[in-house]
């Protein structure tokens, strides 16, 4: 048996398909789906545990990816260096778990708090960062 914790990233066209449905009939896979994020005509992000016979579990991935769809285990691990944050705010909308959080009570300035506990490794905010604080471990 395997399970496995992944991140998936939906391309746009995929969103309102019945994927999961047929991981689970088609291929007998369980799920147990731990934090979503879709929404009409954008991208999707779905974090999941997969639970299968290792071939099942196999050909199921391999459907996924046919499909377009990006995945990546939920082991990476991403974290903030705070000398280089300037707390410009760039990353806060990005975000799809709401990682950060603007503290309107900190001075001198509206500080940019990072709640790693919150965060699916998802990597969109690194990208975004201007200053490059946020950095991805393997
Ligand atoms: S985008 Fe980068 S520099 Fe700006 S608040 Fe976020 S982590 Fe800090
Ligand atoms: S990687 Fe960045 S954007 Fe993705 S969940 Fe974590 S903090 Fe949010």
């Amino acid at each position: 048996m395997t399970s496995k914790k992944i991140v998936l990233k939906f391309p746009k066209q995929l969103g309102d398909k019945p994927v999961i449905y047929k991981l689970v009939k088609d291929y007998n896979l369980e799920f147990n789906i731990l934090k979503a994020v879709i929404m009409p005509d954008e991208e999707g992000l779905l974090v999941m545990e997969l639970k299968g016979t290792a071939d099942n579990y196999k050909n199921g991935i391999k459907y996924l990816e046919s499909l377009g769809i990006l995945i990546q285990p939920l082991s990476k691990d991403v974290t903030r260096d705070e000398e280089k944050c300037t707390h410009c705010g760039a990353c806060v909308t990005i975000c799809p778990t709401f990682a950060f959080i603007v503290d309107k009570k900190s001075t001198p300035a509206r500080k940019i708090v990072f709640d790693d506990k919150k965060c699916i490794a998802c990597e969109l905010c690194i990208p975004a960062c201007p200053l490059q604080a946020m950095e991805l471990h393997f």
